[in-house]
């Protein structure tokens, strides 16, 4: 399964921000996943209670978030969000076009135990 390979990576880079840190728990981990990823969420967060177990992110809460798709247009330099059945350029009908934001798979920024803001939590 490619999610677990995916986030085995994750928590290697994890850990080691976790260690420059000073060697803290995780609180939480922001990731950022494109629309074209290829990424499962549900397996990614399967993956995630599997690989976090006996880390410094066990209790830890995953967040991701989607980047949606974004194209540019090499015809006519237009950028813009595809529709559902088509990724053709809706200005000039180009078929020549590159991924802008999508393809993202990354660790956006984690959260140490001791900087979280305890107020609110049940
Ligand atoms: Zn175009």
């Amino acid at each position: 399964m490619h999610e677990v390979s995916l986030m085995q990576n994750v928590m290697s880079v994890v850990s080691r921000a976790a260690e420059q840190q000073g060697g803290g728990k995780v609180s939480s981990i922001h990731l950022k996943i494109g629309a074209m990823a290829g990424v499962n969420l549900d397996s990614l967060r399967f993956a995630f209670d599997i690989i976090s177990r006996g880390t410094v992110a066990e209790e830890g809460k995953l967040e991701i978030q989607r980047v949606p798709l974004k194209l540019h247009c090499t015809g006519c330099g237009r950028e813009y969000t595809p529709g559902q059945f088509s990724m053709t350029c809706p200005s000039c009908g180009s078929s020549d076009i590159e991924i802008i934001t999508g393809r993202e798979m990354q660790v956006d920024y984690i959260m140490m135990e001791d900087q979280e803001c305890r107020e609110g939590s049940p």
